[in-house]
């Protein structure tokens, strides 16, 4: 493994099929049907493993892999019991990736008298996030009590083991199940790609450079769309304007038409359907809107 770059990924759960899937899109062939812990990539000098989510920040922290893609909230809870318990906290975030969204929050069983952060002072919440919520705690001049759940944490209140929860929400719906209310976000997180601050030999430094800038590619790509559209020559500076993006257009003559031209540009931003119709009303047609692949440069 002396010249083969290892990443951490989650083996099964939220964050594990896009993480597959951007590895894939960086043009590595992964075989990751089988159930080994390690698995070889065939076509470049990279090896996956594959853990349980909690164990990335360690592996990355220690030097065993050189790459890790985590959530934020799983790296930040690592990252400040290792300090509190002394060990090494060194990782480099490279990129922060555009999946894995979700926040940490407090919620309280909904006939909760929820009057600021000083109502939780004192109250005993189940979460799997004890260090999160002690620095919010602190950070707020409170002091709170918790006791460690790992799965089902939502149960907790109702069975008499905690006052509140602290725990991860993206839509709200388990919380509105299980009679519970958001009270406050203490993290907001997303997936990240994280990588091992020892020194690592020249060989895999060339498959490092040759992979991020992949990363970042497919990243750029999945945020940008290709926007395509015949436009009325006269009105090119208010199209322009209609633009999406800081990319300059580029205008090319249609076949037989002095008065159109066609369009194209790469948005960065997001294209909504009232800018498509504010086009249309300049008198642009045969406007289309489409999906990036790969992005280079
Ligand atoms: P593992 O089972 O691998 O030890 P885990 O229990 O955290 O880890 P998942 O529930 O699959 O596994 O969550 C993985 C990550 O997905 C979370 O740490 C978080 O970063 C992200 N995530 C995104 N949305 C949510 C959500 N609604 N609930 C929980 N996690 C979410």
């Amino acid at each position: 493994m002396k010249n083969r770059l290892t990443i951490a990924m989650q083996k099964s759960g939220r964050l594990s099929e896009e993480t597959q899937n951007l590895l894939k899109r960086c043009g590595l062939k992964l075989n990751v049907t089988d159930r080994r812990l390690l698995a070889h990539v065939a076509n470049m000098p990279v090896d996956i493993m594959r853990v349980r989510s909690s164990d990335i920040p360690g592996l990355v922290m220690d030097g065993v892999c050189d790459l890790g893609i985590v959530g934020d909230n799983t790296l930040e809870e690592a990252a400040l019991e290792r300090e509190l318990l002394g060990g090494n906290a060194s990782y480099a975030k490279t990129t922060t990736l555009n999946f894995g969204g979700c926040r940490l929050s407090i919620a309280m069983p909904e006939e909760f008298q929820y009057k600021g952060i000083e109502s939780l002072h004192g109250l005993r919440f189940a979460t799997t996030y004890p260090q999160l919520l002690n620095r919010f705690a602190a950070e707020n001049n409170i002091k709170v009590d918790f006791c460690m759940l790992k799965g089902s944490v939502e149960v907790a209140p109702r069975v008499g083991l905690a006052d509140g929860i602290c725990d991860l929400v993206s839509t709200g719906a388990t919380l509105e199940a299980n009679g519970l209310k958001e009270v406050e976000v203490i993290f907001r997180s997303k997936a990240s790609l994280i990588q091992s601050t020892n020194t690592i030999n020249e060989e895999k430094q060339k498959i490092l450079d040759t992979l991020l800038p992949r990363i970042q590619g497919v990243m750029k790509a999945k945020e940008s769309k290709y926007i395509m559209l015949h436009a009325p020559k006269n009105k090119l500076n208010e199209v322009s304007r209609l633009m999406p993006g800081k990319e300059t257009p580029t205008v090319l003559p249609l076949a037989g038409r002095e008065d159109l031209v066609a369009v194209h540009v790469v948005a960065t931003e997001t294209f909504f359907w009232e800018t498509m119709e504010n086009l249309k009303a300049l008198g642009c047609n045969s406007i289309l809107v489409m999906p990036i692949e790969k992005m280079m440069g």
